[in-house]
């Protein structure tokens, strides 16, 4: 809504007929590509995956996410320059959903999309909300594990 939107709406709301209005709410707008087209869950660029992409552009919205990106793209990377193939972050933790969902979601209707537990996939469909969440971060907390002992494990850093 435009600021003299905004302030003739909310002047609506009984007691604030004559309120003063120090800051009025923006939204942004992100420029991004269209990643279930164009790149992997590793974050490269189909076309030339010597490419990573990561950040908002990719679809992503957030500073976490953002972030999160930056580090498997760049993790991947250094992999390619040691000879081995890049990995996508396991599809069950928070972040491993997000880069697979920007990576496979349908690209008609691609938006940028911030972590949320909708992204999850195989979730207990009989679980209560508070049992669902501590099942999935369970879970995104075990798979992590894993992913870390195979692919980060000192034996494995030292030898690359
Ligand atoms: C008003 C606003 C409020 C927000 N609030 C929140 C919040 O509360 N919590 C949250 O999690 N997220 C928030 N976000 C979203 C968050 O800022 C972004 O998701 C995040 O910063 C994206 O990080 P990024 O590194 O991908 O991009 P950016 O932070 O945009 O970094 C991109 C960088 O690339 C530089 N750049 C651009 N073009 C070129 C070029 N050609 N050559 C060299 N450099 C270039 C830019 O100058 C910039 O420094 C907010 C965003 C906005 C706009």
């Amino acid at each position: 809504m435009t600021f003299p939107e905004q302030k003739r709406v909310f002047r609506l709301i009984p007691g604030l007929e004559k309120a003063e209005f120090l800051r009025y709410g923006t939204i942004h707008r992100n420029t991004f590509i269209k990643s279930p087209v164009l790149l992997d869950p590793t974050l490269q660029f189909r076309r030339d995956p010597r490419i990573f992409f990561a950040g908002q552009i990719t679809g992503t919205e957030g500073y976490l996410a953002a972030a999160a990106g930056g580090w498997l793209a760049g993790f991947n990377a250094a992999r390619m320059a040691r000879g081995l193939d890049p990995v996508p972050l396991p599809v069950h933790t928070m972040m491993g959903a997000l880069f697979r969902y920007i990576a496979t979601s349908n690209p008609r209707y691609f938006q940028p999309m911030n972590p949320n537990f909708g992204l999850m996939i195989q979730v207990p469909k009989k679980l209560r909300r508070v049992e669902k969440r501590k099942f999935l971060v369970e879970r995104a907390r075990e798979t992590l594990a894993q992913w870390i002992d195979t692919y980060l494990n000192p034996s494995y850093v030292s030898s690359g």
